[in-house]
């Protein structure tokens, strides 16, 4: 079975690089599932989880944004920031998200304070969930 190469790329690092069944990003129009052979296109990304299928099992990688451009067999992930569910300190992303969650609830007058407030907790929300808390 053909399968894709992914990396996963910040400006810290790579993240991830790997040969993968499946590689599913959001993007800011939404999902999108990448098999071999996909045409090719740059899209931006938005906070969420890219899945790396591979057999039965489902890897998940944390991503803050970035763009995924996609050639037929190779995905490159350019992302601000990403982690590895091993790599998520849950005790930091859980400060984050009340953090930011008490901004909101005190921000609601400034648009910019909200708007930032408002993308911290998505972030820390996304890194929850991959590490699965
Ligand atoms: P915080 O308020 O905790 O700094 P943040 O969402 O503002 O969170 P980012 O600006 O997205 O943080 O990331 C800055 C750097 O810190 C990146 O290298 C990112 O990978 C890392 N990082 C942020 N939060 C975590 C976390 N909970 N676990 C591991 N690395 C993290």
């Amino acid at each position: 079975m053909p399968t894709i190469q992914v990396s996963v790329v910040t400006p810290d690092g790579k993240v991830y690089d790997g040969d993968v069944d499946m590689v599913s990003v959001r993007t800011i129009e939404g999902e999108l599932g990448i098999l071999p052979k996909h045409i090719p296109l740059v899209a931006p990304l938005t906070v969420g989880a890219v899945r790396l299928k591979k057999g039965s099992t489902v890897e998940k990688v944390a991503v803050s944004g970035g763009f995924v451009e996609v050639r037929p067999d190779q995905v490159t992930i350019l992302a601000e920031a990403a982690e590895l569910p091993t790599g998520i300190d849950v005790d930091r992303a859980r400060e984050a998200k009340e953090r930011a969650q008490k901004r909101i609830d005190s921000a609601r007058a400034d648009e910019i304070d909200f708007k930032r407030a408002e993308l911290a907790l998505k972030r820390a929300t996304n890194r929850l969930n991959v590490a699965g808390k």
